[in-house]
């Protein structure tokens, strides 16, 4: 692809990709896509209204007899050739991906796109691995087994921050399970999703299995969660906008899963290696700009090692290098957008009246003045109380805090209202197993902070939400089970009907 007119090019028919075709919405408003490492808009389209939701949802609903229909072998045939198909064109999503999220290049090259090949080829395997429980003779007269059956069309919504790498988790084991799908992206990153339905189309997955609708959330959004003829509305995004979907959703008697806010906390007990805690705490907070649900926002120190930990992801991030997210070197991209990295500088500001702030806090200017750019930043000495420790800031700012004994550092590891991630550090295997135990989050890491892998479930606790992206265990989101039951005994009047007509 190359540049941001061979974009405009590739998506001139439109941003709607309905029945395995690109075309214009029909809203009659249109949006910008803005590089905001510089401000320039990429592309414009046509958003989607009511009427493309409604063609996209039927679309699905003629595909799903065939594609539910189809063999585990046949649906496996096609993901993997879908997975091929990705890595064919690894370099124009990363591309893409970069310049509409203003991703540094590295990290689209290396994270999102390997990331979303990779549970590719997962859910390929994964479609002939559908499980239900073990068929027996339970009560002596008859024979029950479960039967693992695709659900039908599925509506998904899904956030900016990894805009291919949402669309793949939503949209993988939905398809993999024989279900198909209507995936609204974020409106203002929609380019990769729509890449990614095409590459799908041209592995040779049917039309209408995968259909992309670009629209806003309160129109295209609200309208494709309370649709009719769609069965489950799995969303991930903000915890505010999860309740909205979840009142529609449920007004509907709709299966619902949410995947929302994060605010992770990162738990340093004092026999740590601080090197690799120090090393940690820099790249989980700053990852993808600290735009990341599962982000390093709150170190909770014990007091030994509290200053050196201070001071060490102090200096570690004012070694970070902002740039062009073009450039292989660049470490730290802009934000998703000015509004946001203004909303991030608004947490900071406020932060100030209470708390110190000990690197970072402003925008940078010189080259990077025009873009959405804001400095890592560490917050030191504000109360577990505070906003600046409570509300997803989703930027690059990392809060710290000192704690005195274990019994304290999980306590307030588990104070606030989210539980998506967390990580403990420690080289004390009893003190971690605690930690593992206590804090009640989806997912805690030990001595790291981030990684994640196609075979493990990733999903909350608390108003994180619940259900699970990736691993097998989505399937349980995306299938429903039925209990199929034979007479074993072949005799016309059953032991049981005495107890509605006649005696023994
Ligand atoms: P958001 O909630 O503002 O938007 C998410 C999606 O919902 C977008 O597609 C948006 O258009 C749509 N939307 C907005 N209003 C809607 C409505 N009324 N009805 C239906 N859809 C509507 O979130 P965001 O700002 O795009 O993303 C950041 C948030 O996503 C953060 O809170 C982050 O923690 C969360 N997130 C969570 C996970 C996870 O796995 N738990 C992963 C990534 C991001």
């Amino acid at each position: 692809m190359g540049n941001g007119i061979q974009v405009r090019d590739r998506f001139a028919d439109g941003a709607q990709y309905i029945g395995g075709k690109l075309r214009p919405g029909t809203s009659g408003r249109h949006h910008d896509v803005v590089n905001p490492a510089t401000g320039e808009t990429v592309h414009t389209y046509e958003l989607a209204g009511t009427a493309d939701v409604d063609a996209a949802v039927a679309a699905a609903r003629e595909a799903f007899p065939g594609w539910s229909g189809a063999t585990p072998a046949e649906r496996a045939e096609a993901m993997h050739r879908f997975a091929a198909v990705l890595a064919e064109q690894a370099d124009d999503f990363a591309y893409v991906e970069s310049l509409q999220c203003g991703k540094p290049i590295k990290l689209a090259t290396e994270f999102d796109v390997p990331g979303t090949i990779d549970n590719t080829s997962f859910f390929a395997g994964a479609a002939r691995h559908l499980e239900g429980k073990s068929a027996a003779e339970y009560d002596g007269d008859h024979t029950s087994y479960v039967r693992r059956e695709a659900i039908g069309v599925i509506g998904s919504i899904a956030p900016w921050n990894y805009p291919l790498q949402m669309a793949a988790w939503k949209i993988l084991p939905a398809v993999a399970a024989g279900n198909t799908i209507v995936l609204k992206p974020a409106e203002i990153t929609p380019l990769t999703s729509l890449m990614f339905a095409q590459a799908a189309t041209e592995a040779g997955i049917p039309d209408g299995v995968i259909n992309i609708v670009t629209g806003a959330g309160k129109d295209a959004g609200e309208h494709l969660v309370g649709h009719p003829d769609v069965v489950m509305t799995s969303f991930t995004g903000s915890t505010a906008v999860g309740k909205r979907v979840a009142e529609i959703a449920t007004s509907t008697v709709k299966r619902l899963h949410l995947e929302l806010g994060g605010k992770a906390p990162f738990v340093v007990f004092d026999d740590a290696d601080l090197e690799a805690a120090v090393n940690g705490a820099v790249a989980g907070a700053l990852i993808n700009t600290g735009q990341d649900c599962t982000a390093a926002t709150r170190a909770y120190v014990q007091r030994p090692l509290y200053d050196a930990f201070v001071q060490g992801v102090a200096a570690l991030m004012e070694t970070v290098r902002l740039g062009d997210p073009f450039d292989p070197s660049t470490d730290l991209g802009p934000l998703i957008s000015h509004a946001q990295r203004d909303r991030v500088a608004g947490f900071v500001e406020r932060a100030r009246a209470y708390a110190t702030v000990v690197t970072g806090g402003e925008a940078p200017g010189g080259e990077l003045a025009a873009g959405a750019y804001y400095r890592p930043t560490l917050v030191a000495g504000a109360a577990q109380d505070s906003e600046i420790v409570q509300s997803e800031i989703f930027g690059p700012v990392l809060v710290v805090l000192p704690f005195d004994t274990d019994d304290e550092g999980i306590r307030l590891a588990n104070d606030t209202p989210y539980g998506l991630a967390a990580s403990a550090w420690s080289r004390d295997l009893y003190r971690a197993n605690r930690a593992t135990r206590e804090i009640k989050a989806g997912c805690v890491w030990i001595n790291d902070h981030i990684p994640i892998i196609s075979e493990m479930p990733h999903g909350g606790y608390k108003a994180s939400g619940f259900g699970k992206d990736m691993s097998s265990y989505s399937f349980e989101e995306y299938t429903q089970v039925k209990h199929v039951m034979y007479d074993n005994t072949a005799v016309a009047r059953k032991d049981w009907h005495r107890t509605i007509f006649g005696d023994r």
